[in-house]
C-alpha cells in the first residue's frame, strides 16, 4: 500500500543535497494553511525549501498544536512573520461542524457528532478570528496577516 511512497523517497534520496540546510525558517515566515491537496504553500510564495514553516490543519483554521507551534517558531525557530493562509472552494468553509459531520455520516457512516471539526460558513470571519487571536497572544512573537488564496488562479489576496 505504501510502496509507489517508499519508491517515490529512494529517487528523491538519490540526489539529496540538504544534510546541512538548518532547520530555522531562512525566510523568516511561518505558514498556517489547508490540508488541501491543491496548495503548495512553498510555491504560492515563490519559496523553496528551508525558507518557512509550514502547518497544515483542516480548514487552515488555527489549533492549539498550531499556536504551539508558531510560538516555539517565533521564538527559536526563526518566523517573526505568520501568514494565516485560506483558501476558495474550502471544504472546511462548504457549511457548519454539524454539516460536514452529516456528510461524513452520509458518506461512509461513521458518526462524527459533537467532534469539533473548526468548519465555518463564513470563512473570512474565521481566517479574521484566527488572526486577531495571535495578534492579540503575548507569547506569539511574530507579525501576524490573513491572506485568500484563489485556487483557480494560483493569486494571493491580502485580507488583513
Ligand atoms: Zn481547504
Amino acid at each position: 500500500m505504501f510502496d509507489d511512497l517508499l519508491a517515490g523517497n529512494a529517487r528523491y534520496a538519490e540526489s539529496f543535497d540538504l544534510a546541512d540546510m538548518p532547520g530555522q525558517a531562512a525566510q523568516r515566515v511561518g505558514i498556517v494553511c489547508c490540508m488541501d491537496a491543491r496548495l503548495d504553500p512553498l510555491a504560492i510564495f515563490d519559496l523553496k525549501v528551508g525558507d518557512a514553516k509550514i502547518l497544515r490543519t483542516p480548514g487552515g483554521r488555527l489549533t492549539p498544536d498550531t499556536r504551539i507551534g508558531l510560538i516555539i517558531g517565533s521564538h527559536v525557530l526563526g518566523i517573526d512573520r505568520i501568514v494565516m493562509l485560506a483558501h476558495t472552494k474550502c471544504a472546511m468553509a462548504s457549511g457548519d461542524d454539524a454539516s460536514v459531520v452529516e456528510k461524513i455520516r452520509r458518506a461512509d457512516g461513521t458518526d462524527l457528532a459533537g467532534m469539533r471539526i473548526g468548519s465555518t460558513p463564513d470563512q473570512i470571519a474565521g481566517l479574521r478570528y484566527d488572526v486577531n487571536s495571535l495578534r492579540s497572544d503575548p507569547l506569539v512573537a511574530a507579525d501576524v496577516c490573513g491572506m485568500v488564496y484563489d485556487v483557480t488562479t494560483g493569486r494571493v489576496e491580502l485580507d488583513d
